[in-house]
């Protein structure tokens, strides 16, 4: 006779706790927004490439990590051969089966773009909104839902946003040649860069993923809801052109998340925070967030198809 009541009592404590840790639509797009006016904001100057706003940049989002519960929230610094120094921020989400938290996804974006530079009518900021602030809010999305879940995912999830990539990916050379884990361990890497607009080419609230026939690792997710499609833009070698490509030719499944169409705004002053969908922007990073837990929590692995390897 009680067991209906008790029932009910027990799935409004689960569905309560799920509403503790889900985060609303509202939460997801206040944080974006927030994230997003901060790093492509006038205070940030454009994040230049080794400078002490790309500084500030690392600064916040290793905070954020930090705030988020991720472990080892750092700021790795960089010096380079010109005398400048430049900065990855990080953090990692210890897995929790003894067998899986030896492997390691990455997620991954690079924080810097082009700075300011003077004019003789005053200071021109080139402020990266999708180029890549957009990439770095999804980065800080995922960090912050993944550590959020009642159960810590199995397999260890490490978060990296690179300096100076703007520069020739000096941020990420760094991190392959001084990584806080293995390398080995990473099993696969999902760069996130220039997904503030959405593409004609495929549809809105879509993401693009570079190198898609070259592994089992887009295909795979889609299949567990994830937004992605085939790159449209085979000629323009997007696989060979982000941070993903240094650590793809070390041989892992390391491939770029994008919705880049080609647009007039790439590299350009008008790459703002006016000129950002973040409908599309948002709708698609909370798409990307439940195939990510899955994948942070499966058994299975993606591989290289045959020949894909680069
Ligand atoms: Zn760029």
């Amino acid at each position: 006779m009680f067991r209906p009541l008790i029932r009910v009592f027990v799935i409004s404590l689960l569905s309560y706790s799920a509403f503790l840790h889900a985060q609303s639509h509202t939460d997801v797009v206040n944080h974006v927004r927030g994230e997003m006016s901060f790093l492509a904001g006038d205070a940030l100057r454009g994040r230049g490439s080794a400078t002490r706003d790309e500084f500030v940049a690392a600064s916040y989002v290793a905070s954020q990590f930090e705030s988020f519960g991720l472990e080892k929230a750092q700021i790795q610094r960089v010096s380079l051969p010109s005398g400048a120094t430049t900065y990855n921020a990080m953090g990692i989400l210890q897995g929790t089966d003894p067998e899986l938290a030896r492997q390691t996804i990455l997620l991954s974006s690079h924080l810097d773009h082009l700075g300011a530079r003077s004019t003789p009518t005053g200071e021109l900021i080139y402020h990266g909104a999708d180029d890549n602030a957009s990439g770095t809010a999804a980065v800080l999305e995922l960090a912050r839902a993944l550590a959020a879940l009642p159960q810590r995912p199995r397999r260890t999830i490490l978060f990296v946003c690179f300096g100076s990539e703007e520069t020739g990916g000096q941020g990420d050379q760094y991190f392959l040649a001084h990584p806080p884990l293995l390398l080995s361990s990473i099993v696969a890497n999902l760069e996130f860069e220039m997904i503030g607009q959405p593409d004609r080419a495929v549809r809105p609230r879509q993401f693009w993923l570079t190198g898609w026939e070259r592994s089992n690792l887009g295909p795979t997710l889609a299949q567990h809801g994830a937004p992605l499609v085939a790159d449209p833009h085979p000629r323009e070698q997007f696989f060979r052109r982000s941070d993903n490509f240094a650590l793809a030719q070390q041989g892992i499944v390391a491939q770029t998340v994008s919705s880049y169409g080609l647009g007039a705004h790439y590299h350009q002053p008008s790459d703002d925070l006016d000129h950002i969908d973040f409908e599309h922007l948002t709708g698609a990073i909370e798409r990307m967030i439940s195939p990510v837990e899955w994948l942070s929590n499966t058994d299975w692995k993606p591989a290289w198809n045959p020949g894909g390897r680069p």
